[in-house]
């Protein structure tokens, strides 16, 4: 195998360092991941990419970036117990201390060890590169009737929608508002359809974006983002309001139409991160006994069962891919979703490169 590679690090000025590194090698409790699939995601953009304003779990440390990986692995430190060369994985992108209440719960995203916390692409070499590093207990296993780039939709996007959704329960009764149409409100809207919802509205600044979810059967519905949207989606639920709303966009309005078009009784989630919002609790949430619920990614045990789920809905999340690139075009890449113009974007390797044409998706 060779033993040099090359690895995409963010200096924070929009721009892309390409630089040749040593292929490591796992210790214990470590694989070795050819990384086949590795999708860019929105927190790299606001958090690394144009300036490194993350701090805590969002402290850019100059790693390796990319925190969406899906690979095979080639080697195996001593010590590992379950996976082998040759297994097909996903990463869920948080290395936790695996002791503390929240890893014991699954949810490493919230590792409250300051010591052993580090998320891959944040705190430790992440998935932008040819080969990476992983921790055993952070794998998850990646069904055969899933693609590498699949799985990497998995790792984040995909997984921090199916935990909000989870957590307020959609179901065919519903209807659905979603604010905010990027990779994670179009993955919300995939699972809301596939959990049987009829009726799902979709709201966004970007034009390409509303087009991209209406041609993709992903929304009913789609408004571009304004004062009346509240009585837009009344009008389109029996005056009403639609009765769960997934909120993706971060952007207070539209947190505030998420909150005012729900009605009485409604649920919503909160998944947009960073901005504000102003709410008046009596009108807004009391009197209509209405619940907002806070969800940040998801759980390893989670994210295992909505591996399962995907194969048996026939939900392939590399459908809302618009874009692939190999690591030589990097730099594209990151330009391409900082722009916002596009679905997901991902950096492939391999058979994953070259399976661009048989996407559902590259319709424009
Ligand atoms: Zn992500
Ligand atoms: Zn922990």
């Amino acid at each position: 195998m060779q033993r040099a590679m090359q690895a995409a690090y963010l200096p924070g000025n929009s721009t892309v360092e390409l630089r040749t590194v040593p292929v490591p090698v796992p210790s214990h409790g470590e694989v070795l991941l050819r990384i086949k699939a590795s999708t860019i995601c929105g927190s790299d953009i606001r958090a690394i990419y144009h300036e490194h304003l993350g701090k805590g779990p969002e402290g850019y440390q100059g790693v390796i970036a990319g925190h969406e990986p899906c690979g095979q692995i080639v080697e195996v430190g001593p010590g590992c117990r379950r996976f082998n060369v040759g297994d097909r994985v996903i990463v869920y992108h948080i290395s936790g201390c695996g002791v503390c209440n929240d890893c014991r719960r699954g949810y490493m995203i919230s590792c409250t060890s300051q010591k052993y916390r580090r998320a891959y692409g944040w705190q430790r070499d992440g998935a932008m590169a040819g080969y990476m590093l992983a921790e055993e207990k952070d794998l998850i296993a990646l069904p055969d009737q899933l693609s590498y780039a699949d799985g990497a939709q998995v790792a984040c996007g995909f997984g921090t929608v199916y935990e909000g959704i989870e957590k307020i329960g959609i179901s065919g009764d519903h209807s659905v508002l979603i604010t905010g149409l990027g990779p994670v409100g179009l993955a919300a809207a995939a699972i809301a359809r596939k959990l049987g919802a009829q009726k799902i509205i979709g709201i966004d600044v970007v034009e390409e974006r509303l087009k991209l979810a209406k041609d993709m059967g992903l929304c009913d519905e789609t408004l571009a983002s304004g004062a009346d949207n509240v009585s837009q989606i009344k009008d389109l639920t029996g005056g009403f309001g639609v009765e769960r709303a997934v909120e993706c966009s971060a952007n207070a309005a539209a947190r505030a139409t998420a909150v005012r078009a729900t009605r009485k009784w409604g649920r919503i989630v909160f998944i947009g991160e960073g901005g504000g919002v102003q709410l008046n609790p009596s009108p807004d949430l009391i009197h209509d006994q209405k619940t907002i619920y806070g969800s940040w990614v998801t759980s390893t045990w989670l994210m295992e069962e909505l591996t399962e789920r995907l194969v048996r809905w026939g939900l392939h999340p590399a459908d809302i891919v618009t874009h692939r690139f190999a690591l030589s075009q990097v730099s594209d890449a990151y330009a391409l979703m900082a722009s916002g113009k596009c679905g997901k974007v991902a950096v492939c390797f391999d058979e994953e490169l070259q399976a661009t044409s048989a996407e559902g998706m590259n319709r424009k």
